[in-house]
Formats: C-alpha cells, structure tokens, sequence
C-alpha cells in the first residue's frame, strides 16, 4: 500500500513513522522545514528559550541556595544559536528515523490532484506526481491575523518571527494572552525586555481556573510585565522606531508604545480549498471535517494534525497522526479526545485536564473539591518553588475525578497522572490510595486527594 502524507509536523511525522512501522511504501512532502511549526518555531524553541531563562533566573537565586555565582548576564544571539543548534539536531534526528523507516521524503508544496494523484511542486523541479492510494493532510495551521484599521501596515510579527529576531527588543508589547502570550513574555521579561500582554477577555488564560490563572497573572506582574485585561485593540499604527497600538482599557482610549508589537491570538486550519474541493474533501471554516478514526469525506484521504481544527496542540496532533495512518492501513483506531493534557509553559507552569470547577457545575454535576499548596510539599521547598497549587475536581457522588488543575513547578510533566486518572475514571480514592514517591512535587496531588477526601489535616511532607 502506497501512502502519501502532505505536511511533516507533528501529525505529518508519526503518521510516517508509524504507517512505515505497519509496512507501508510512504511518501512524506514538506515546503517548508523538517518538523513542521511545532519543532521550527513553536513547541520546541520556546521551550528552549523558557527553560534558558531557567538556568538565568537560578543563577539570579543562587544565594539562596549559599552559593555564589558571577557573571550573570544576557547573550540574545548566543541563545538563538544554540537554540538553533539544538532544532537542527532533533530535525537530524527525525531524519534519521524516515530513512532507517524507509520513508521518501519530497520537498516541495503539495497538491491534491484527485484522490489517487498528489502533485508536488518546487522551484527547481518540474512538478513530482505521485500516484498514492491512500492520502494524509496533515497541513497545520496559520497564525490568526486581527481585523483593525493599521493591522497591515503597522509591522505587526507573529510567533514564528519572535525567536529570530537580529537583537533582543527594549519593548514589546503581546497582543494575546493565551499560552503562547504568556510565554513569550516570560522570555522576553526575563532577558529584560519591558513587556505589555493585551488581552481582550477579563483574564489572562481565560479557559482555565480563575485561581490558578490569577496567581499566574500575579507572577507575571512580579517579573515586571505590565498586564491588560479586559482590553480591546481598537488599532495600530508605526511611526519610524515605534508602534503604537490603541486600546480601550476599562471604557477609557489609551495608547501604548512599543518598538515591536507581536500577535499571539491562535491559529486557524492551513486549507488548500481549490484542491480540497476539487478532490470532494469536506470542510468548513473550523478545517478538515474528520470523524473519530480520522477520515475524511473521502474514504480513501484522512486529515490529522492542526488543520482538522481539533484541539490545535502537537500532542494531539501526534495521536490524531498516528489513528489516522492506523485506519489508513486497515487497522480500526478511534480517537479519544476525554482526556487531553493543556499546558502553560509560564513560571509557575500551569497545566489542566478534564473540566475546571465552573464547567463541571455547569455540566450538572455535584463537585467536591481538593486542593493543595506546593509550600506544604518538601520537593518544592528543595527547588525554591513553593508557589502554586494541585486543585482536583470531582464528582461529589462518586468521587470521580473530572479535572486536575496543576500551577507550579513542572506541572506539565506533573499532568500526566491526571491524564491517565481520567482516561480511565479513577476516583480520588484511586489517587489517594496511589504511593507517590517522596520527596516530590507528585506528592501535592496526593494531598489535593487526601483534601478533597476531608484528610488533609496538617500533614506537611518534608
Ligand atoms: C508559539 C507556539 C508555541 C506552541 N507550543 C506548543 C506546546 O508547547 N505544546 C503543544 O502541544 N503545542 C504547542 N503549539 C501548537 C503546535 O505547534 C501545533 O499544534 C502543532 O505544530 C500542530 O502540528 P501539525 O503537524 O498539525 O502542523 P505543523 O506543525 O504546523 O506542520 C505542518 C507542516 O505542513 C507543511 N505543509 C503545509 N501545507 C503543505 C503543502 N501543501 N505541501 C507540503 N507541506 C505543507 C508546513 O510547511 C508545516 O511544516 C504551539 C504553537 C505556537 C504558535
């Protein structure tokens, strides 16, 4: 069986990989780089840079340790280079698993020609066709520009320009206050760059638990980041240096000046609509209309990734790749989107599952609650981390957990156990009947489970 896979980001590659895995002849097209947005500019060298200002920002605390380090100081170019390094290994890397999985790997922006034909064009090359009998689009996204007079003319960047920058900006102002905002203002803050986060909606981080995100906020503050919320751009404008974006900020006109301003307000699916529509594929303005195992309207074509609309994060993306190529080859997967992990990559980290405390009443449920502070856990103390908290929301009934709220020191990796406690309907019992190793930061939700359960008492682990 012959499969063409158009797009070599997260879905793209572990539906290669995986349709190579199951003895597929599989043909990968990518037009721009190895790895798609998520390992070019987004997941991955954000991540980076995060974790950079880590190693700064330990550095800055040393003391409290009673250790004394020297030298302190800011090297925007050496960071970019050594984040680039790092991309071009983890590409060398995937490229090194497409030829051990004997996968082609075409460059060159592909077509949909009709469902048995992919055409590939490139500059230096006639077109490529490739006759395939099954197809996967796994074409990603592109960032979501905003509709106010200037937009277009005021120099706006995007994420994918952020960490490319020739030097490190005196001021910067985020439009957007979702996860990819709030990261990038921890970065540039940290490096001692003056940042704004503008965000339309009351608070940053609107989806998540207002206790958590409030905290968030507060840290964000702490670093010197200046915070609007409940603020509308109303437009945009350059003179020379500067830029200038106008907003409504609690019913009064104000204008903010900056040397750049960046947009971080989501993405929307990349669609080839003439080719989608000639080959019969249906979509719509979310994207790619797919069903549980990935198919489109077209038997034979499956969508996967970002351009299905679905949960744009690349670790759905992954799953969604590799269900998708599963049914491709005649395999029947389903994907099951009950429990799916979102993070914050903000200091405290924030990472959620499942329903915070609102939606769950909303849904009709009688929620117990339990929470717990990282400044009762050991591991954190350790770290110099004490701030933030494990919140568990849970049936009242059945005690079965329906969220997990994490802010606090590796919280995205911390996720994982609420990930699985969903997925298969643990209770908070479950959880508290669960040896967490000691001393870590697992132990908090140990406690939020033992509180939620009305045993918290004092215990204080250390
Ligand atoms: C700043 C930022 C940070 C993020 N951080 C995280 C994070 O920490 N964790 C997380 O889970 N998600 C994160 N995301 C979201 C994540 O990047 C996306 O969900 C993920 O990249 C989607 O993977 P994908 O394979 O669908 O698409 P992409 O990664 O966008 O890859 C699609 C690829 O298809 C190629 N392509 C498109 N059309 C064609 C064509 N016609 N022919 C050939 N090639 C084509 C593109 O060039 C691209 O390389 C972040 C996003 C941003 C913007």
């Amino acid at each position: 069986m012959k499969i063409t896979i158009i797009g070599s980001g997260p879905a793209g590659y572990t539906a290669a990989l995986r349709a190579a895995q199951l003895g597929a002849q599989v043909w990968l097209v990518e037009e721009g780089k190895l790895g798609g947005a998520c390992l070019n500019w987004a997941c991955i060298p954000t991540k980076f840079m995060v974790h950079a200002t880590d190693v700064l920002e330990s550095a800055r605390q040393a003391s409290q340790f009673g250790l004394n380090v020297t030298g302190e100081g800011t090297n925007w170019n050496g960071l970019l280079s050594r984040k680039s390094e790092f991309i071009h290994s983890i590409g060398s890397g995937l490229q090194d698993l497409f030829s051990s999985g004997g996968i082609e790997l075409v460059s060159g922006l592909a077509e949909i020609t009709n469902p048995g034909l992919v055409t590939v064009h490139s500059n230096s090359e006639p077109p490529l066709l490739i006759k395939t009998d099954r197809i996967i689009i796994a074409s990603g996204s592109v960032p979501r520009c905003i509709d106010v007079p200037g937009a277009a003319t005021a120099g706006l960047l995007f994420p994918e320009n952020l960490l490319s920058l020739g030097k490190l900006p005196e001021s910067l102002i985020m439009i957007g206050g979702g996860a990819v905002g709030v990261e990038f203002a921890l970065i540039f803050s940290r490096l001692g760059c003056r940042v704004s986060i503008v965000e339309m909606m009351p608070r940053i981080i609107p989806a998540e638990e207002a206790e958590l995100t409030s905290m968030l906020e507060r840290s964000l503050k702490r670093n010197g980041v200046a915070v609007y919320t409940g603020t509308v751009v109303t437009s945009l404008s350059e003179t020379g240096a500067s830029k200038k974006v106008t907003l409504i900020h609690a019913g009064t006109e104000l204008t903010l000046e900056s040397e750049l301003v960046a947009l971080g307000i989501g993405h929307h699916p990349r669609l080839d609509e003439a080719s989608l529509s000639r080959s019969g594929v249906a979509f719509d303005n979310r994207g790619i209309i797919t069903d549980e195992r990935m198919s489109t309207s077209i038997p034979t074509i499956f969508a996967a990734g970002d351009v299905t609309g679905k949960n744009m994060l690349a670790h759905v993306a992954m799953m969604q790749g590799k269900i998708a190529a599963e049914n491709a080859l005649g395999l029947d997967s389903v994907m099951d989107y009950t429990a799916i992990p979102r993070c914050v990559f903000g200091r405290p980290e924030l990472a959620a599952v499942g329903l915070t405390e609102e939606q769950a009443a909303a849904g009709g449920y009688r929620v117990r609650c339990g929470r717990a502070p990282f400044a009762a856990v050991a591991a954190a103390g350790i770290r110099g981390e004490r701030r933030g908290l494990v919140k568990l929301v849970a049936d009242a009934g059945t005690g079965r957990l329906l969220g997990m709220h994490i802010l606090g020191p590796d919280a995205a990796s911390l996720i994982a156990e609420g990930t699985l406690a969903l997925r298969k309907g643990a209770t908070l019992d479950d959880i508290e009947n669960t040896i967490h190793a000691h001393p870590t930061l697992s132990e908090a939700i140990w406690n939020a489970a033992r509180d939620a359960e009305g045993r918290a008492g004092n215990h204080r682990s250390g």
